[in-house]
């Protein structure tokens, strides 16, 4: 994130007005033109990026993405902590990009009590196909029921996992053993220890993470 990289925001890009608040950012109007398309591209990567989310006392708590965190701090719930040497322009302001923030009120973390959903599942599964042991992008993931739905497998950690599509079509609508395919590792909820070693993981990319995470 060497660059300084200036990124306009329109009202077209992934940058939405529900992710965002158009009344709180402004919006630049129906003007586009094909420059803007290339800046949504590269906007839209910045908005994804990863931010590290501390807690008021300074405790990491969890991850989130630029966009998310942006919003979090327009709303007044959370401040930069650290910056990304990036901005992005509404029609009235530049905004700096964070890499770290903190929420202003403390908020009690229950242990275990990460929610399940997709994102999560992925998250623990370190996008790692649970059967045939491939890493893949999010997109060429989904989430398989260990003991199928129509068997009366449950919706929880201990029966989802990240399943590429391929393992997932030849396992059907079966148990791993009816179908010959072994679970690389046993499903188990997401707890803070969890969490935090990836956050140290994702945090090796990022040096404004150190500081936070390793201690
Ligand atoms: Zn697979």
């Amino acid at each position: 994130m060497g660059a300084n990289r200036h990124m306009s925001v329109d009202s077209r890009g992934r940058y939405t007005p529900e992710a965002m608040g158009e009344t709180l950012l402004g919006s630049e109007g129906p003007t586009g033109s094909r420059s803007h398309n290339l800046l949504s591209t590269r906007r839209a990567s910045l908005m994804q990026e990863p931010v590290l989310v501390l807690n008021a006392t300074y405790e990491p708590i969890n991850v989130t993405a630029v966009r998310r965190a942006m919003v979090l701090m327009l709303k007044g719930v959370a401040q930069a902590e650290e910056m990304h040497n990036a901005e992005v322009h509404s029609a009235a302001h530049a905004h700096k990009v964070p890499s770290v923030i903190r929420l202003l009120a403390y908020r009690h973390i229950p242990q275990q009590s990460r929610a399940l959903s997709r994102k999560n599942i992925l998250l623990r599964d370190r996008n790692t196909c649970q059967f045939c042991v491939r890493v893949f992008p999010s997109s060429e993931l989904t989430l398989d029921h260990v003991v199928p739905r129509s068997r009366g497998g449950r919706s929880t950690w201990e029966n989802l996992v990240a399943c590429c599509y391929r393992c997932n079509n030849s396992k059907g609508d079966r148990t791993p053993e009816e179908a010959g395919l072994k679970l690389a590792r046993r499903p188990r909820p997401f707890t803070l220890h969890t969490s935090r070693q990836l956050m140290r993981l994702i945090g090796h990319r990022d040096e404004r993470w150190r500081k936070y995470l390793f201690y």
